[in-house]
């Protein structure tokens, strides 16, 4: 599709992408088919030699799931997109697709709990090896890269502590090395952070997240530009399918018209919940990416143009105190889930991280008073209260 305009983000956001029918509906059409037919048996012919760029069948072209990609590629500045089933469908073939026997994938260690599964476990069976590092520690990636480095992995900031990584630098040791960089932008959300424009070639999210926004569907999208994704994705994705329902693809576009609304005031609100607190006797600590406390603030405020609406903080009285506090949150609900307009709590050692090593969660600070919150649309003084009788319930 040609852009012929030079729209800002949030109209992007609500107009981007858009091809409507004939009818001419005001809201996106939802194209609920698996294929489409041709005119003869010739014109079939030449939209399978590529000779027109018609849809060909749901597995890899639908017009809701390309509204939403086009859209995608308007907030991330990328050339294209391909849209998938769940955050972890994308970072899958956005790894798989361009690695084989002999490669190596360099990563941070910080990484959402499947996504290091991924990259530990699942590529080493097809002869993909993998080092994983502490992201924060630009002398570790540059020790722990290889001549068959191929892809260099991280995401930032890290689930759940909220650490950062500097994708710039990360990203000129890729290309140096001739690699490629992909980025898991979920934490940033794709408003506050922009990898492309960072030197990363290859941005994934979990469109499950803030992008949905409204705990609904799964999803994922895959960005980069054409040259890499014509080369690398377009054959991997068209033939193992990790396709998005064009009924998921219709939602997560509905989501990106309301997402910059949405996800400022989650930020506002988690700016003044991590104040309160950091303010806390019973917290050790917090990690807030918007916070002064936060030892990479000078990088925060270099890669990022916004906070964060996820917290991380530590009850100074371990897993029994984490517990109470969880238990007697009455507005707050526990979910791993994150980037809903439901505010939910996460005690990670014993959830979303428990299948690590006893010395990998302390190495990534993952103690057992450690509490992840992803903040909601809610009244943040409700919010506040619940968090405030919780602490006094904890112990
Ligand atoms: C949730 C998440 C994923 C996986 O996404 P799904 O949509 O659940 O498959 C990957 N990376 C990060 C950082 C996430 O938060």
């Amino acid at each position: 599709m040609t852009i012929d305009h030079n729209w800002r983000e949030a109209t992007n956001l609500v107009h981007g992408g858009t091809q409507r029918s004939a009818f001419g509906e005001t809201s996106e059409a939802l194209f609920l088919t698996q294929g489409y037919l041709y005119d003869s048996a010739e014109a079939a012919e030449a939209r399978f030699k590529g000779e027109d760029d018609g849809f060909i069948y749901s597995r890899y072209g639908n017009p809701t799931n390309a509204m939403f990609e086009q859209r995608m590629c308007l907030l991330e500045g990328a050339e294209d997109a391909r849209s998938t089933a769940s955050g972890m469908a994308a970072v899958t073939a956005a790894i798989g697709c361009q690695v084989q026997a002999g490669d190596h994938i360099l990563a941070a260690r910080a990484l959402f709990g499947s996504c290091r599964w991924v990259v530990e476990k699942l590529m080493p069976r097809y002869g993909v090896s993998c080092t994983l590092v502490d992201g924060r520690d630009i002398e570790a990636w540059k020790a722990a890269i290889r001549p068959e480095t191929k892809v260099l992995f991280l995401e930032t900031p890290t689930n759940p502590t909220l650490e950062l990584v500097d994708i710039r630098a990360v990203a000129d040791l890729a290309h140096e090395n001739g690699a490629k960089l992909v980025v898991d932008n979920v934490f940033s959300t794709p408003l506050f952070q922009k990898p492309l424009q960072l030197g990363a070639d290859i941005v994934v999210y979990s469109a499950t997240k803030h992008i949905d926004g409204q705990g609904r569907c799964l999803g994922g999208v895959i960005l980069g530009d054409k040259e890499w994704i014509d080369e690398n994705l377009h054959d991997y994705f068209r033939h193992t399918g990790p396709s998005l329902s064009p009924f998921n693809a219709w939602n997560l576009l509905k989501g990106l018209e309301t997402l910059p609304v949405r996800v400022e005031k989650q930020t506002a609100n988690a700016g003044q919940l991590a104040d309160f607190l950091a303010d806390q006797d019973k917290v050790s600590w917090i990690s807030y990416p918007g916070h002064a406390s936060h030892p990479q603030a000078e990088l925060a405020a270099r890669q990022m143009t916004g906070g964060s609406t996820l917290i991380a903080f530590e009850l100074k009285g371990g897993k029994q105190a984490a517990f109470a506090f969880e238990n007697a949150l009455k507005l707050v609900g526990i979910s791993n889930n994150l980037g809903d307009a439901k505010s939910l709590i996460t005690h990670p050692a014993t959830t979303t991280h428990k299948n690590l090593s006893d010395e990998d969660r302390a190495a990534l600070n993952i103690s057992d008073g450690l509490l992840r919150i992803s903040v909601g649309l809610e009244d943040v003084n409700d919010l506040m209260e619940d968090l405030g009788q919780a602490l006094q319930a904890s112990g």
